[in-house]
């Protein structure tokens, strides 16, 4: 491990390309889930917000286009913009808030990535208003963030946080198919929803498991081998 492991707004770009590529590949399958549990619309509603952002993500011409905290608020109101539904606002607040702890670094250390990945989560359960065991984005998101900060803070790798981050999500998304609903359109189904994967936890999966760099470690990850449902 490399205590002196860094983020920058590079790395951070290659993250959001990883992201929107991933959103792409996998909204066919979002909108199918989210026609069991609300409207289905999940997949295509990501697909425009991620698309959206390869503006921000190609633009390095603002001066403050270096700074962490600049470039994750940019990718957070365009997401907040271009999102339609749900699930727009509340990613848009994960990365508003850990624009605010990157702040105006123009690289960022493990422990303040854990703390970022923290806030991240903390600012969806509160835009939300949601807890884990709502069968949303959450579900996915705290025990993730948690696992991959835990690691941080204790002075591990990036690649160590990824190895424990990745199983914690994929937990995290299949808890929600034994939930009940008690956030977002699927509350409508009550009991009925049981059964079913959330389509924001599964959207949250892809995001997470887009953060390792290497397609060898993402295929460690698994995403789709509970799409055929
Ligand atoms: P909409 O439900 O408005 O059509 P989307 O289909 O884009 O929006 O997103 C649906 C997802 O948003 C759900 O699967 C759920 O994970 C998430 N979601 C909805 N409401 C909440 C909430 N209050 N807190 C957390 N996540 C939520
Ligand atoms: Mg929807």
């Amino acid at each position: 491990m490399s205590t002196a492991e860094t983020f920058d707004h590079t790395a951070i770009r290659a993250y959001l390309r990883r992201a929107a590529a991933a959103i792409d590949r996998h909204a066919d399958y979002l909108t199918r889930l989210d026609e069991a549990l609300g409207d289905g619309d999940h997949g295509d509603n990501l697909q425009l917000g991620f698309r959206s952002l390869r503006v921000v993500v190609d633009d390095a011409s603002d001066p403050d286009a270096t700074h962490i905290g600049f470039l994750l608020r940019t990718v957070g109101r365009s997401l907040a913009a271009n999102v339609g539904g749900a699930s727009g606002p509340l990613y848009a607040t994960a990365f508003i808030e850990a624009a605010d702890v990157a702040g105006d670094a123009t690289a960022v250390s493990g422990p303040r990535l854990a703390a970022m990945l923290r806030a991240a989560a903390a600012g969806v359960a509160r835009r939300g208003r949601c807890d884990v065991g709502d069968k949303t984005i959450l579900d996915t998101l705290q025990p993730a963030a948690d696992a991959m900060a835990g690691k941080l803070d204790a002075g591990g790798s990036f690649a160590d946080a990824l190895r424990a981050g990745g199983p914690a999500a994929v937990r995290g998304m299949r808890s929600t198919r034994a939930l009940v609903a008690r956030r977002g359109l699927a509350i409508r189904l009550g009991e009925r929803s049981v059964g079913h994967l959330d389509p924001g936890a599964v959207s949250c999966l892809l995001l997470v498991r887009a953060l390792a760099p290497s397609a060898a470690e993402r295929r460690r990850v698994p995403v789709a081998s509970e799409a055929a449902e």
